[in-house]
């Protein structure tokens, strides 16, 4: 006997067998499914825990016989099937096995979702054929502690990809925010306002300063920091006689948010602006690299990111004064003397030469991971063209966004929880969008400025809101996948909506 049919032996059962031993075998065989095969060994249903509990439910007892039990219609495909197609015969009925069978209806194979690596990531490290060489240049040359020719090389590369005078490389985008608001003498007791739709790293390291965090809502037209709620908070700072010292200015998924008109409002009350472009290098405005915008702008190279050193950040400005202060401070504010002195105090904020190495790597291939994450939206959008509850994140007619992730918000009456839920159940991961600041327990006590009244856009999106698996390194099969999914998930919410309805 082969080891395939010994397997499938392994797993079969036929129907004189009572349920009490239906369970046993299910237990010894730890694989969660039985085959109920007939005398001549020809499929006739596949059972699980599930469809015992449910036989229980339905009056039959543990001494019931399996074929007194009414056999309930199992899915399968024929013996060639490809894995794709199992994968989307799978998905299409939300099950994790499928038994393949030969002409006679014997089964010859039995596929495990988790066997065929169908597992789609939100968005994962895409590698390209350079990194190692740079990693590699490190290690023969014996640059593996701080600082070494990869550090000043990519920081050189990313001054010249995004036109923005000089940057300072970190350990981390975090790192990066917490500088930039020292570099802007942000200090205990001052006021920073910041996006409120965002993810936690750009506020957090204004209360590592003691500083106080008031949040700005999103507009609906970028996703990203009102212009009409950043004047109202402003005005209302000067009446109070206490204006920021900063503005933290996020760009979401890779959309620019509107400098046009943010940078006037901000000039206008002489506040310097931190962009923080964790998530949009490569994206643009008027042509403009985003990360140029501020004063001082700032990247992350998490290994989530459009490219990753696996952690690390950037901090780049046009004033060079800024950025030799900024790699001062991360190399713990060492002064420029033969031993250690220090005047002021420092961090350990500095990228590795070894980790430089990578993103010199993954730098060289931007335009291409662009273009890939940019053509995975195009893909969706195509897809689901028909599927009205679905509007996609905007993009800005000035601006190209890097589409980091492909964002979208759902009808009033889908909820994003159980869309996501309903993916993960068939091994896709999307999220919901970032939970607004102004939302969070840790940040209950902070102030929040909308454009008007209590209309609280960012809130909206984040209640309507989810990503979908984004990376650059997805198949086009991959993506139709997920179209595929989350149609039939909105289908499925859809109509349990309509089910529960009396
Ligand atoms: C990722 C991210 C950060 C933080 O970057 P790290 O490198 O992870 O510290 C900051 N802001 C935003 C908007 C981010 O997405």
């Amino acid at each position: 006997m082969s080891k395939l049919a010994a397997e499938i032996a392994k797993i079969s059962v036929c129907s004189g067998i009572m349920l009490r031993h239906v369970l046993q075998r299910l237990n010894e065989t730890g694989s969660g499914l039985l085959i109920h095969v007939d005398e001549d060994e020809r499929f006739l249903q596949t059972i699980t825990d599930g469809d015992v509990r449910r036989m229980l439910i339905s009056g039959a007892s543990l001494d019931t016989a399996l074929d007194h039990v009414r056999k309930t219609p199992s899915i399968t495909g024929p013996a060639d099937m490809s894995d794709d197609a199992a994968l989307e015969l799978m998905d299409r009925h939300t099950i994790d096995h499928l038994p393949l069978l030969d002409d006679d209806g014997r089964t010859t194979k039995v596929l495990f979702r988790r066997h065929l690596s169908g597992r789609i990531f939100l968005s994962t490290p895409h590698m390209g054929d350079e990194e190692l060489q740079f990693v590699q240049e490190a290690f023969a040359s014996n640059w593996i502690a701080p600082l070494g020719p990869n550090v000043d090389a990519f920081e050189t590369e990313i001054a010249a990809a995004t036109g923005i005078g000089h940057a300072a490389a970190l350990s981390s985008g975090t790192a990066a925010i917490h500088l930039a608001l020292i570099l802007l003498g942000v200090s205990r007791g001052d006021r920073v306002l910041c996006s409120s739709l965002t993810f936690a790293a750009s506020a957090n390291p204004i209360v590592y300063q003691g500083a106080e965090p008031i949040f700005i809502d999103s507009e609906r037209r970028s996703w990203n920091m009102c212009p009409d709620a950043l004047v109202r908070a402003l005005d209302e700072c000067k009446r109070e006689g206490k204006l920021p010292k900063a503005v933290i200015i996020v760009d979401l998924y890779g959309q620019p948010a509107d400098y046009d008109r943010l940078l006037p409002i901000c000039d206008h009350y002489g506040i310097p602006v931190i962009e923080d472009a964790a998530e949009s290098l490569g994206s643009k405005l008027n042509g403009k690299a985003c990360g140029s915008f501020g004063t001082i702008g700032i990247f992350s190279f998490n290994g989530n990111k459009i490219i990753t050193t696996s952690g690390g950040g950037m901090l780049v400005a046009q004033d060079p004064t800024l950025v030799r202060r900024a790699r001062k401070l991360a190399t713990q504010a060492r002064e420029d003397v033969a031993w250690y002195e220090h005047i002021e105090l420092g961090f350990n904020y500095r990228m590795s030469n070894v980790l430089a190495g990578i993103g010199r790597g993954q730098l060289a291939r931007l335009d291409e991971r662009v273009a890939a994450r940019r053509a995975v939206f195009r893909r969706y959008r195509e897809a689901l063209t028909d599927e009205e509850s679905i509007r996609w994140m905007p993009e800005l007619v000035e601006s190209q966004s890097n589409r980091w992730l492909t964002a979208a918000t759902l009808d009033d009456e889908l909820d994003p929880s159980q869309i996501i839920a309903d993916l993960a159940r068939v091994d896709i991961e999307a999220r919901h969008l970032w939970k607004p600041m102004h939302q969070q327990p840790f940040y209950s006590g902070a102030r929040f400025f909308t454009a008007s009244g209590n209309r609280d856009v960012a809130g909206d999106l984040f209640s309507s809101g989810l990503c979908l698996p984004s990376g650059s390194n997805m198949t086009e099969s991959q993506v139709d996948r997920v179209a595929d999914a989350l149609r039939r998930a909105i289908n499925r919410a859809r109509s349990n909506r309509r089910a529960a309805q009396p």
